[in-house]
């Protein structure tokens, strides 16, 4: 039987082994480890990338999410309308600034924020919200946009799933007021450790992230502190992996694309939901995020004949046990609770090939006989 990862990143790894050790070894000649010539490469390289003026190299994606929300001014007495179905952290860094995350339930196609319930969450104390572009698609941003413009709401698109995707001819990382991307290893854009970065056209919300990164130094000098900041920088053996890597972004992101092409097609007729992916945007896939009736036990026939696979998001964050004070309780937000019941990923990376794909599909069907 051949065995079938939920993700190999050495396979990975191996198609660009020469480049990066190349690289690698050019970075631990350089004498500069952190926040040097290649994180300023690559944050120029990203910037571009995503058609923004300005990209700020932090040390992961959830302190690009948290750095951000705080030089946006986000704190105490604050509310940020978010989705519940997202991994902990964007949530968790609008606590973490003392502020209160309101959860809206999601699109039961596409998983993302149901833009229509946007309006009933709203207070006088909604300042921000932060859509997730999750499993690789974006969510519907010209209704976010609309809905925040009109109340004078900060838009953070969290993006950490969704590097290189487009909406309506735009990328992912220039559709709100700011972005924020991980390059975590599982990442579609992912380094060898943590990484993460924010992009933006806003001049005075950079200058603030930059300074917050180096523990709110004001620009007078190293030793002169404007606010209290944080210790968080993007390292240079990162950056310069990344550039590496953001070269092959396109392709990979396509390949992709066309491998969920091939599962649609293929799990056509078998009693799981295939993704929902729209016309005017494109998904690419971070995960491929089926629903089965019948998850559990067929998550554990899949493991049983040498599928990695892997259940996203089985609790949506309003009913996380930390959040138990903000008074959710079971029912509240049925779509993301349904969901969470019947989601799951099956293996995608673009070094597979169609003969694994089918091997998978064949798991699947050897399941429900
Ligand atoms: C991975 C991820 C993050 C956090 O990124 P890290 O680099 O792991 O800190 C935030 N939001 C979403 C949606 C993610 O998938």
């Amino acid at each position: 039987m051949r065995k079938t990862p939920l993700l190999d990143l050495k396979a990975q790894y191996r198609t660009i082994r020469r480049e990066v050790e190349q690289a690698v070894m050019g970075v631990l000649e350089s004498g500069r480890y952190i926040l040097g010539p290649e994180v300023e490469a690559f944050e120029q390289e990203v910037a571009r990338f995503t058609g923004t003026r300005y990209g700020i190299g932090v040390a992961n994606g959830t302190d690009a999410l948290l750095l951000t929300l705080d030089a946006a001014g986000i704190g105490p007495g604050d509310e940020v309308i978010t989705s519940p179905f997202t991994f902990f952290a964007t949530a968790e860094v609008i606590s973490r600034l003392g502020a209160k995350p309101v959860f809206v339930d999601i699109d039961p196609n596409t998983y993302n924020l149901d833009v229509s319930q946007l309006e009933a969450k709203r207070t006088e104390k909604t300042r921000a919200i932060v859509p997730v572009h999750i499993f690789g698609q974006p969510a519907d941003m010209d209704e976010i946009n609309r809905f925040a413009e009109a109340c004078g709401l900060f838009v953070l698109e969290d993006a950490a799933q969704a590097f290189g995707s487009d909406y309506k001819g735009r990328k992912a990382g220039s559709l709100g007021h700011a972005a924020t991307f991980s390059f975590f290893p599982t990442k579609n854009l992912g380094g060898y450790g943590d990484g993460g970065m924010v992009v933006t056209d806003n001049e005075e919300l950079t200058a603030g992230i930059r300074s917050l990164r180096v523990h709110g130094r004001s620009h007078r000098s190293k030793y002169h502190n404007a606010r209290i900041g944080y210790n968080s920088r993007l390292d240079e053996l990162q950056a310069a992996v990344l550039r590496i890597k953001l070269k092959y972004l396109e392709s990979w992101n396509r390949a992709r694309r066309e491998k969920a092409r091939l599962y649609d097609r293929m799990l056509k007729g078998l009693p799981v939901v295939t993704p929902t992916a729209r016309e005017d945007r494109t998904h690419i896939y971070h995960l491929y995020i089926v629903q089965s009736e019948d998850r559990d036990a067929l998550l554990k026939g899949l493991q049983e004949r040498g599928i990695g696979v892997g259940s996203y998001y089985p609790v949506p964050l309003h009913l996380q046990e930390v959040y138990r004070d903000l008074g959710y309780q079971e029912g509240d937000l049925p779509r993301a609770e349904a969901i969470s019941k019947r989601s799951f990923a099956l293996p995608l990376y673009p070094e597979m090939d169609e003969e694994m794909l089918q091997g998978v599909v064949e798991a699947v069907k050897a399941f429900y006989r």
